[in-house]
């Protein structure tokens, strides 16, 4: 073995490969390239829905959503949108903002960049074919980035969006444990409500990232995200908090 491969250079090494993990999978991490990660106002609140559309949730989203004119931003994978093109125009139609999650949800950091455009590209083409509008934004699937993947969408005219929240709506726990993750929300605006300066995160609004599908099939069982969304919607609308798309999240601040 090479000497020069071990001792001295391994803890630079190691160093080196926790900044690129860092990079690559810590949200609110710029390394890689400027990502959205907040909204500009603490009274915004940005709900998104990634790994839809998806027939069997979608819908009824839309309804819970329009009961309190929530409007959210729906990051969608290219091949369930070729799937259900109907469902996207009427995500659309409803006034929410529509994003581009990639054509079949593969981990992009271990990806060649041809093979991440073309990832992006094809959704892209699929969201552009059911709405007739390209989308601007853009979710890389499990947050993970390396240094073609935010280039790669902005080559395509697309901001790379993170959160500030993911409770985790994915996993086998009761409706109970996903309203308790979702805690943090109303704990930030409570806070923010009591001081109108302060640090960064006073002067910002929260990104939750929540499923209205499943990377692997349509028709996922999505009831509780569903369950967790009419326990809080109307506890955030009464602590002053607007539900606004991406767009309307980074347009400028709230008076
Ligand atoms: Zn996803």
């Amino acid at each position: 073995m090479n000497p020069w491969l071990i001792e001295a250079p391994a803890a630079a090494m190691i160093a080196a490969a926790g900044m690129t993990a860092y990079g690559a999978v810590y949200p609110r991490a710029q390394l890689f390239g400027p990502t959205i990660c907040r909204t500009d106002s603490p009274r915004k609140l940005a709900l998104t829905f990634d790994d839809g559309p998806n027939p069997a949730i979608t819908p009824k989203l839309l309804d819970l959503l329009d009961r309190y004119r929530a409007k959210a931003t729906f990051f969608l994978i290219g091949r369930f949108v070729r799937e259900c093109p109907d469902l996207v125009r009427e995500i659309a139609a409803r006034g929410h903002g529509i994003g581009n999650h990639t054509d079949t949800h593969p981990n992009l950091f271990w990806l060649a960049p041809s093979q991440i455009t073309a990832e992006l590209r094809l959704c892209q083409e699929a969201i552009s074919n059911a709405t007739g509008a390209p989308p601007k934004w853009f979710r890389p699937p499990y947050g993970f980035r390396n240094p073609q993947v935010i280039p790669a969408a902005s080559a395509l005219g697309c901001a790379t969006v993170m959160w500030t929240l993911i409770p985790g709506d994915w996993r086998e726990k009761p409706a109970e444990w996903l309203i308790q993750r979702m805690q943090p929300i109303a704990a930030h605006a409570q806070q923010v409500s009591k001081s109108s300066s302060g640090p960064a995160t006073s002067r910002s609004g929260d990104i939750l990232c929540l499923h209205d599908g499943w990377h692997c099939q349509l028709n996922a069982d999505r009831t509780r995200t569903l369950a967790a969304l009419e326990y809080w919607l109307p506890r955030w609308r009464d602590l002053g908090l607007e539900f606004v798309t991406i767009d309307e999240a980074v347009r400028n601040p709230a008076t």
